[in-house]
């Protein structure tokens, strides 16, 4: 199988170096230094128990790569209708693009440029940290789940299975509104209001009106997935974000590393995929519309900030 990765950055490094053991595998990525050092060096990953040193082709022209069995989509969520079209480009007529981004609203903004019948969407349990030109950090290991159905079985069969080959443990699951929904509202409640405060994770628990703040937002969110008539996998929320938020105590969520970088952040397929949800569902979401309107404030005044 051909695979291309288009946003080779953290995620896409960790899964296309590893896939690169197993099938062909090419990088597409517009920061031209860390193609290039991983032209030359390879691809370091620290992983836990030592650096391995992979060998997947790295390219900064997305023309360099055709017919594609399959394009994994990581880019952040406001470069992904850029990479849609890249996308549309490398794959083969019958390819498919696989995104495991965050949020909801990346896989919508694929199918518009591929249609949905070649858009496969995934959700990972894996992490992954840049460390520089050509090195990443293997964080969270976990399983990631992919959707099936019954157009593209076989394709999505062949996939699992080298994930699997490739040592990511992979399922293949129907629905995967669930998990999406588990994972977005736990985004929802930690991301924004770390960036918007500049703390690590665990004070959203330990700080009585952050957490009440908390468990405002992720009511609201609740309320949506309950509208959709999605199942959380987990009985109570607001207590599983403010675990998740005390078990990453030190880290510094995405969002706050954008913020702080003065880079566009994911927030419209986190908060903003909530409000949007919810006007659909004609249902109130105060607290992730203020959530939205400051981080867009946030970006929008980057270079004007005392
Ligand atoms: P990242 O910033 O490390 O990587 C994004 C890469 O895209 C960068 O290398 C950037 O150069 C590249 N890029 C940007 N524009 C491009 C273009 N036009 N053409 C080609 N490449 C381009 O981000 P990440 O942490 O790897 O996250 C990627 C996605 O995965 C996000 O949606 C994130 O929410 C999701 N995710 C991240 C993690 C994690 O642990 N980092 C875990 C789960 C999901």
């Amino acid at each position: 199988m051909r695979i291309a990765v288009v946003g080779a950055g953290a995620m896409g490094s960790l899964f296309g170096g590893l896939l690169s053991q197993v099938t062909e595998v090419t990088l597409v990525d517009s920061w031209r230094e860390h193609v290039e050092a991983i032209n030359r060096y390879g691809l370091r990953l620290a992983e836990p128990e030592g650096e391995l040193i992979l060998h997947p082709t790295a390219t900064t022209d997305p023309a360099a790569v055709r017919d594609a069995d399959l394009a994994i989509v990581f880019v952040k969520s406001h470069q992904t209708a850029m990479a849609a079209g890249m996308a549309a480009q490398l794959l083969a007529p019958d390819g498919l693009a696989l995104t495991m981004q965050n949020g909801v609203g990346n896989r919508e903004v694929l199918a518009q440029v591929l249609g949905p019948q070649r858009v496969l969407q995934g959700v990972t349990s894996q992490g992954a940290t840049l460390l520089g030109p050509g090195q990443v950090r293997h964080g969270g290991h976990g399983a990631t789940h992919l959707e099936t159905r019954p157009a593209i079985a076989a394709q999505a069969e062949r996939i699992a299975s080298l994930f699997t080959q490739a040592g990511f443990e992979t399922h293949l699951a129907d629905d995967l509104a669930s998990l999406i929904w588990g994972k977005l509202v736990i985004n929802a409640g930690i991301n924004a209001l770390t960036a918007i405060l500049r703390v690590p994770n665990g004070l959203l628990a330990e700080v009585p009106p952050a957490r009440e703040l908390v468990a405002a937002i992720v009511e609201e969110a609740v309320q949506v997935a309950a509208a959709r008539s999605i199942r959380l996998p987990y009985d109570d929320p607001v207590a599983q974000v403010l675990a998740v938020a005390r078990a990453t105590g030190s880290n510094r969520s995405s969002m706050l590393q954008d913020v702080m970088r003065g880079s566009r952040t994911e927030i419209e397929v986190i908060n903003g995929a909530i409000v949007r949800e919810a006007e659909a569902a004609g249902l109130p979401a105060p607290y992730n519309r203020a959530l939205l309107a400051l981080v867009r404030s946030l970006e929008a005044t980057y270079a004007d900030r005392l």
